[in-house]
């Protein structure tokens, strides 16, 4: 067994094996409860990490009895499938959803257990991604010209032992009309152990290839993850980051500025920051969309644009990923554009003379792009 194997069989998944838990009977009973309906996984690399109750990485992974008030409120349309990923599944564990990419599950076990995960019904359950529904996935890439984009998900990609994941890249870098390959992960964040020179060796035979990291909290930078994103940049892999909005985890400004500042210093850029979806089970770590707005106005011009992801709402339903910003747009007309800067101050910038006036509701209309106006396309 390697390190990383064995930092991992070693995880806490069950109430008993769990610290900072109130000394309550009735309370470990809801605790059960929870971990019967969405499984319990902190590895012993993460568990280390976690100072005590109020640690944001304790927040992330620590189940509690929120989990299941979701089930008992009706005046919010969440659930199970908020995405509707399962709707747009031509084959099993495999959304195609934008015209060129697909995400491909290869698995659906992780490094730990997050509680707001957004995949909640599948993660940890048995028998839900197989070879079969890979192989499957697989073929459907194959056959499907027009996929020059793939991300690998699940699950965590990088939980699939070496020799595995040798197999499936090689199977997708064979796909001639397939571009790139995208891997996302918690790993580097969660289980740094599993980046070993042995996988950075896989890696590299497969590029172009990027990697999307999941990071919430600037506490989870710990030496062994600098190590871990320092070897996978050595390997020649674009690194990103994705990081969800999430209440008393890092849901200011500060906290959102000190972690993108430490991933760029490790050669990780910043590229998303999701608002949290509708997932049943969740309802308790969402903001309002006010507050990421809020966050990227104040990270916009006050910090390096390198590290200032996009902030995005995957709509529910299942229309993919939508960018919002914090309007900095206050008057467009087609003889000038009147903007907001950082620090608040106005300036205008005079259009150059329009030939012929714009359509109407088309993107070159000013219309379209003026502050509180709801535009349609034709
Ligand atoms: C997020 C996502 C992608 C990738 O989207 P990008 O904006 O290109 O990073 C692809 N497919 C699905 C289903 C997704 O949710």
């Amino acid at each position: 067994m390697e390190p990383w194997q064995k930092l991992l069989s070693k995880s806490a998944v069950k109430i008993e094996d769990l610290p900072f838990i109130p000394d309550s009977e009735e309370y470990r009973e809801k605790l059960r409860k929870v971990s019967k309906v969405f499984p319990v996984r902190i590895n012993a690399y993460f568990l280390e990490q976690i100072k005590g109750p109020d640690d944001p990485l304790w927040r992330q992974v620590a189940p509690t009895p929120e989990e299941l008030d979701d089930f008992f409120n009706t005046e919010e349309a969440l659930g199970s499938d908020p995405l509707n990923e399962e709707g747009d599944m031509p084959v099993p564990e495999l959304v195609h959803r934008y015209p060129d990419r697909v995400l491909l599950m290869v698995n659906n076990q992780c490094p730990i257990v997050c509680r707001f995960c957004t995949r909640k019904r599948k993660i940890g359950f048995p028998g839900i991604v197989t070879r079969e529904t890979l192989r499957q996935g697989i073929e459907y890439i194959r056959e499907h010209k027009e996929v020059r984009d793939v991300v690998l998900s699940g699950g965590d990609p990088l939980l699939v032992p070496d020799k595995e994941l040798d197999r499936i890249l090689s199977e997708l870098r064979a796909i001639p009309h397939l571009e790139i390959i995208r891997i996302g992960t918690r790993v580097p964040g969660a289980l740094p152990q599993r980046i070993t020179e042995e996988l950075c060796s896989i890696l590299r035979k497969y590029h172009p290839l990027y990697f999307n990291m999941h990071f919430n909290h600037p506490a989870e930078l710990t030496p062994e993850v600098e190590k871990a994103c320092n070897m996978l940049a050595d390997t020649g892999i674009p690194l990103g980051s994705q990081t969800v909005l999430l209440k008393g985890v890092n849901d200011d400004a500060e906290t959102m500025r000190e972690l993108f500042r430490k991933l760029l210093k490790l050669r990780v850029k910043p590229y998303y920051i999701y608002q949290a979806d509708m997932t049943l089970g969740t309802n308790h770590f969402r903001t309002s969309v006010q507050k990421g707005l809020e966050i990227l106005d104040r990270l916009q011009g006050h910090t390096s644009g390198m590290g200032v992801p996009y902030f995005v709402i995957d709509t529910p339903g299942g229309g993919g990923k939508v960018r919002l910003l914090p309007n900095s747009v206050v008057k467009f007309t087609d003889e000038e554009v009147v903007v907001r800067n950082f620090e608040g101050k106005i300036y205008r910038y005079p259009q150059p003379a329009t030939e012929k006036p714009a359509k109407k509701n088309m993107p070159s209309d000013p219309e379209f792009y003026t502050p509180g106006k709801i535009c349609e396309l034709a």
